[in-house]
């Protein structure tokens, strides 16, 4: 049903910029656990951790794993999974608004009430899953 909203250019917008989103605990795990180094070694080589935040670092602009593409998919955080479907899209237009400037795989041609409901229907899917 994801087709009917968004469709991925593979532009890469998401993945640029000098910080990236911030991993939970499982994100960290899902993505030591798919690039198969020792923790350690993902923080050191991958991350860049300030007190309790944890993000990726960046290279040239972009996230360390973005090469023309994202380089980790299945391990990548949460917060990249859920882009640009973010539930606020849901209870503020602007937010709609925002995310399409951000992201040109959005369909806004589908206008924002039909988009929210399809996109509640999608939220709701996940949730009992
Ligand atoms: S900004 Fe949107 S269209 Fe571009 S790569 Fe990210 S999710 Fe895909
Ligand atoms: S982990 Fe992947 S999807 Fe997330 S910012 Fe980095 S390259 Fe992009």
């Amino acid at each position: 049903m994801t087709e009917k909203i968004f469709e991925c250019k593979r532009c890469g917008y998401c993945c640029h910029g000098e910080t990236t989103v911030s991993l939970t605990k499982d994100d960290l795990q899902r993505m030591v656990d798919h690039i198969g180094l020792p923790e350690q070694e993902v923080k050191e080589k991958y991350l860049r951790i300030t007190g309790n935040v944890v993000q990726m670092k960046t290279v040239e602009g972009h996230c360390i794993f973005y090469d023309n593409g994202c380089t980790v998919h299945p391990g990548r955080p949460w917060r990249c999974a859920q882009w640009p479907l973010h539930p606020s899209i849901i209870t503020d237009q602007a937010n709609f608004e925002a995310i399409n400037r951000s992201c040109p795989g959005i369909k806004e041609e589908v206008g924002y009430e039909k988009f929210c409901e399809i996109l509640a229907e999608i939220l709701e899917s996940k949730d009992k899953t």
